[in-house]
C-alpha cells in the first residue's frame, strides 16, 4: 500500500487526507501544533470562514458535507453599518443562495475526527524542521521532547500553510524556484458579540455585517451559539 505523508494538518492537510485515505492509501499527517481538539489554541486571530459553493464541493465529494452542515450558518447578504447606524442590505446570490458562516477551528476539527474515522494517523506537536526531496523523508521534531524523527513516504504532501518549511526546501534546492510572497498593509484581531441576556442573536444571524470605515473595517459573522465572532481590520 502507498504511503504519503502530509506535513500540517490544517484544513487542506485534513481535508486531502480524507481523500486519499477513501482512495485506500496509508495516511500519515504530521502537525506542528497541540490536538485542537484537546487543547484550547490562542483566541484573537481565528476568523470565521465564509464558505461558498466551491468549498462545499469540495466537502460533498468525500461525503462529508453533511456533518459540516451542522455546525454551518447560512448568510444570505451583507449588512452594512454606516456612520450614522443606517443599515442596507446586499444580497450575495439569487433566492436561496448563501454563503455559509464556519468556525475555522471547529470545521478543523470536524476535518480531523473523519480523518481519523478514516485510519488516518496524526501526530501533534511535530514541525516539520527538513525535507529530503531525493530520499522522500522529512524530519520532525517534538516540541515537547525536542526528539527528531525521520519519516520516510512514497509520497511527501506540503500542506503547511502560507509559511511552509518544505517551499523553503524546495526554494533552497531547486534550481531557478520562482516563489514570491507580499504582505497586506492591515492586521486584524478578533473580537465577540454576545448573545443578548435574553439568549438570542444581537443582530440578524442571516447575514454578514459590515461597518466600512476606510481605513478600517469591522465584520461580524454570525455562530451556532448565537455569538458573533467578529474580526477588526487595521494599519
Ligand atoms: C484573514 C483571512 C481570512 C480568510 N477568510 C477566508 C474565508 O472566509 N473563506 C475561505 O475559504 N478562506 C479564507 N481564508 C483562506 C483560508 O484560511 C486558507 O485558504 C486556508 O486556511 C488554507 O489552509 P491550509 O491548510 O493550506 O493552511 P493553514 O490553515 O494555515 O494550515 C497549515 C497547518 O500547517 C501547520 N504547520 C505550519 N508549519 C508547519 C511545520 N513546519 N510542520 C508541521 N506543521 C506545520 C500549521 O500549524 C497549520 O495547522 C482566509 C485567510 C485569512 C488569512
Amino acid at each position: 500500500m502507498k504511503k504519503f505523508t502530509l506535513i500540517g494538518s490544517g484544513l487542506v492537510g485534513s481535508l486531502l487526507s480524507i481523500y486519499l485515505s477513501k482512495r485506500g492509501y496509508k495516511v500519515s499527517m504530521y502537525e506542528r501544533r497541540p490536538d485542537l481538539r484537546t487543547n484550547r489554541i490562542s483566541a484573537g486571530r481565528s476568523i470565521n470562514l465564509a464558505l461558498s459553493d466551491r468549498g462545499w464541493r469540495g466537502l460533498e465529494k468525500v461525503g462529508i458535507a453533511d456533518e459540516v452542515r451542522k455546525v454551518a450558518l447560512p448568510m444570505k447578504g451583507r449588512i452594512m453599518h454606516d456612520i450614522n447606524s443606517q443599515l442596507s442590505y446586499q444580497p450575495y446570490g439569487k433566492e436561496g443562495q448563501a454563503i455559509y458562516s464556519v468556525s475555522r477551528g471547529g470545521l478543523n476539527c470536524v476535518l480531523m475526527d473523519l480523518a481519523e474515522k478514516q485510519g488516518v494517523e496524526i501526530f501533534f506537536n511535530e514541525k516539520c524542521d527538513s525535507v529530503d526531496l531525493k530520499k522522500g523523508n522529512a524530519v520532525f521534531e517534538n516540541f515537547e521532547t525536542q526528539k527528531k524523527t525521520e519519516v520516510h513516504a512514497d509520497y511527501l504532501f506540503a500542506t503547511d500553510g502560507a509559511g511552509s518549511a518544505a517551499r523553503l526546501q524546495l526554494q533552497l534546492s531547486t534550481d531557478r524556484f520562482q516563489y514570491s510572497q507580499q504582505y497586506l498593509e492591515h492586521g486584524y484581531k478578533e473580537l465577540s458579540i454576545p448573545p443578548t441576556p435574553e439568549g438570542d442573536f444581537a443582530m440578524d444571524p442571516t447575514a454578514l455585517h459590515i461597518w466600512p470605515r476606510g481605513s478600517f473595517m469591522l465584520i461580524a459573522l454570525p455562530n451556532m451559539d448565537k455569538s458573533f465572532t467578529c474580526t477588526l481590520f487595521s494599519f
